[in-house]
């Protein structure tokens, strides 16, 4: 049974069936990270949005190829052509080289990703491994006039491609207006952003290489239309990032590849709306900026947070609050307690499995796809066999690593029973003090324990 999938594109303002360009395959390009920090849940929100793309993409028999960058190098602060690098910025902080930054948190990222059970993209390129293919890039777009110098680099030249600004449908004079810094006064319109900027004189940046222009690193648009080129060919189908995204980064790396190669980068352009904190915005200065550390401290897994963010569709706002992560969390419980008692896993529900299939091909409406889900668990008609192989089916789209828990009983260790026992002692004495200790060594070794009117309950952190 083939289905169709809706998608919105941003590009078009509708939502549309998906047509890839090759029969049963799916080239997907994601935004990845800047990794001069710790990914915060925001971050993490729109990692999980493109993650969830592939799997409804591979669920729907086509063959995906994911590219995800990895930006370590022309990320300015602001996200315009001026300031300093992010990388350069936090290294100098802390007295190491931009190399090492990003070794780290590149380490970092690609463990969070695998915590929140995001599938290991198949390509992930470094900017900076693909100097030569952002040069050759430039080169093209000068030898076709599109292109000037001034003082500080290379800069693109909106006003010479008509289709420029067909993304956030901004003309280049409102971008004039609502530009927030000062615009750089040797730009010839404020539409245009750096190609190559050259190294500052007399100072050594630790990331810089030669080109035929200069000295110097290569403005941050630029990678990902050469390595989207590289690794998936122009166009590709499916482009996504978080709305921040729309107005410059994906608009110019669009105009560039249009410059270059005349062709449209991609034919689908998807963004996630982005997660507040407390109905606001995340910031350093408020002390709010959360990572999976932070989530862990409070008891939230980094499951419960995939299950907290498919709760909301990935186009809505979506408000972190502590109450609602804990919400989702105890919801995750429940399922994970539920999906152990079942009995091996048999035939899937086709009829079920039709309606969550139309709820996630219906631009990914992933809280509809969860009432599917509970509907369909909590109705005592359906042996719980027939739950396991739909639900685990299902799991395939959401990514809740129910596999490892679906018509598994809970073992508990000699140690752990052992400390659960004691701890009953303690409660029957009225000693509360000792069952919180008791509590908190069963934490350590992986379990957590609630106190139900039917007695202690135990399950395994996840
Ligand atoms: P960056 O590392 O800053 O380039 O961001 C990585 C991705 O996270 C980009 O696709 C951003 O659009 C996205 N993003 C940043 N902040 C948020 C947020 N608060 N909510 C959702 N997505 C975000
Ligand atoms: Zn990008």
């Amino acid at each position: 049974m083939t289905m169709p999938i809706f998608l919105h594109n941003t590009l078009t303002r509708s939502t549309d069936e998906f047509k890839p360009i090759i029969a049963g395959k799916a080239g997907l390009y994601v935004c990845g990270p800047t990794v001069y920090g710790r990914a915060h849940v925001g971050n993490l929100r729109s990692w999980l949005f493109a993650d969830t793309l592939r799997r409804v993409l591979q669920a729907n028999d086509f063959i995906v190829t994911e590219v995800m960058n990895i930006t370590d190098v022309g990320h300015l602060v602001g996200d315009g052509d001026e300031g300093v690098d992010k990388l350069q910025m936090a290294a100098d902080k802390v007295s190491k080289t931009a190399w090492d930054i990003a070794t780290e948190f590149t380490k970092l990222f690609v463990d969070d990703i695998k915590k929140v059970n995001i599938e290991t993209p198949h390509v992930m390129p470094k900017a900076t491994d693909h100097i030569a293919e952002q040069i050759e890039l430039i080169k093209v777009m000068e030898a076709k006039g599109f292109t000037y110098a001034i003082s500080d680099g290379i800069y693109f030249d909106a006003a010479k491609l008509p289709e420029y600004g067909q993304l956030s449908r901004q003309k280049s004079e409102e971008k004039e207006e609502g530009a927030r810094v000062v615009v750089n006064a040797e730009k010839r319109s404020a539409s245009d952003f750096a190609l190559w900027k050259f190294s500052p004189e007399g100072e050594q940046r630790h990331m810089e290489w030669e080109s035929p222009w200069g000295k110097g690193f290569p403005g941050w648009h630029l990678e990902c239309s050469a390595m989207s080129e590289k690794y998936l060919g122009v166009p590709f189908d499916i482009h996504t990032g978080g709305v921040d995204h729309i107005a410059v980064h994906h608009e110019n790396e669009i105009a560039q590849t249009l410059a270059a190669r005349g062709v449209l980068e991609a034919n689908y352009w998807l963004h996630n709306e982005f997660m507040l904190i407390d109905g606001g915005k995340m910031s350093k200065s408020l002390g709010n900026i959360y990572s999976l550390d932070d989530l862990d401290l409070k008891n939230i897994s980094p499951i419960g947070f995939r299950y907290f963010v498919l709760g909301a569709h990935y186009r809505t706002q979506l408000n972190f609050t502590w109450e609602g992560v804990k919400a989702a969390q105890n919801a995750l419980n429940n399922l994970v307690d539920m999906a152990r008692d079942w009995q091996k896993p048999s035939v899937v529900d086709e009829v079920t499995m039709g309606k969550f299939m139309l709820a996630v091909n219906n631009d990914l409406d992933t809280p509809a796809a969860l009432a599917v889900l509970w509907n369909f668990v909590n109705d005592g008609a359906i042996s719980s066999d027939v739950k396991a192989a739909t639900v685990l089916k299902m799991d395939e789209v959401l990514g809740l690593a129910l596999e490892d828990v679906i018509a598994r009983p809970l073992r508990i260790s000699e140690a752990a029973q052992k400390l659960l026992d004691e701890r009953e002692v303690a409660r029957i004495a009225k000693d509360w003090e000792r069952s919180d200790l008791l509590r908190d060594e069963l934490f350590g070794l992986g379990y957590a324990v609630e106190d139900k009117p039917t007695g202690q309950h135990l399950r395994e952190r996840r």
